[in-house]
């Protein structure tokens, strides 16, 4: 078995999702869309490509070129994307979104010596095998090598985020340093989520006791995934708020009509009892 990432997270948060997903591969039985995805998408497919290839021929890029190497990726992207443009959370068009990340990808360009997509390998997959077989497997968005320091590596998630520090999951960034090491035998020097948007970096401490912690836990996750027989759902407002799995899933949906009526009740609570009809 396959152990990654975000196998291992859909495991921790309910094992039927896991199951769902990863074991069976079942369609999302959810309506998709793709919409929040489209600006994170477009601008990390930029940087994978200026990381990997351009930077070697072009690593000054003026505005106008960034915009010509930005307009077909943009256009794959929307063509891969399931989007329903009509929804009343759309706010922007794909040309606004577009303009986003234009602007956002030529500020992180022009600011040279804080440029961390030089000297930057993009897209770095790394697949452990332990000793019962099984495997550990990420892809590293980001490794970056300290120019001065060769030796010195830094691991960093992209993030297309409106707010710092909104949905960040540390134990991905934990989890990709204990691929990197296994792989190469010392921890990275530092691991960082960057912000798109605000051309900003932060870090994320990481020492070997946090390093060994996670890697027991992690050890203990993956020998309870392999000897179990029924994947039970687990639900909870967490889990199940973005699952794609939630329409038909008889234990998602019925803690979620339970968790609907409790919040009625407090509403009710609150008021003193007083029901106030109209408002
Ligand atoms: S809807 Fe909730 S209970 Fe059902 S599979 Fe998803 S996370 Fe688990």
């Amino acid at each position: 078995m396959n152990i990654s990432y975000h196998s291992w997270k859909a495991f921790k948060e309910c094992p039927k999702k896991f199951y769902l997903e990863f074991i069976k591969k079942v369609s999302p039985t959810i309506e998709i869309n793709e919409y929040f995805t489209l600006y994170g998408r477009l601008v990390e497919k930029f940087f994978t490509l200026f990381c990997n290839e351009w930077r070697y021929k072009t690593p000054y890029m003026p505005a106008d070129f960034i915009r010509h190497k930005l307009k077909p990726l943009h256009e794959g992207v929307l063509k891969s994307s399931i989007v329903d443009w009509s929804k009343p959370f759309c706010k922007l068009s794909s040309e606004d979104i577009f303009e986003e990340a234009f602007n956002d990808i030529f500020v992180i360009m022009e600011s040279m010596n804080q440029n961390y997509f030089l000297n930057t390998t993009s897209e770095v997959s790394i697949e452990v095998t332990l000793n019962n077989g099984h495997k550990i497997t990420g892809r590293i968005d980001f490794l970056h090598r300290d120019p001065i320091s060769e030796n010195t590596e830094t691991i960093i998630d992209g993030k297309g985020s409106t707010k710092i520090g909104k949905n960040v999951d540390r134990n991905q960034l934990i989890f990709y340093a204990l691929l990197y090491f296994f792989k190469f035998n010392k921890l990275p020097a530092e691991l960082a989520f960057f912000y798109y948007r605000f051309n900003t970096y932060i870090p994320v401490p990481l020492t070997q006791d946090i390093l060994e912690k996670f890697r027991a836990q992690l050890s203990l996750d993956i020998k309870t995934i392999i000897n179990t027989k029924d994947f039970k759902a687990q639900p909870s407002a967490k889990s199940c708020k973005y699952c794609k799995y939630l329409q038909g899933c008889d234990e998602g949906m019925s803690a979620k009509a339970k968790r609907a009526k409790k919040s009625k009740i407090k509403e009710l609570e609150g008021r003193n009892g007083n029901i106030i009809f109209g408002f």
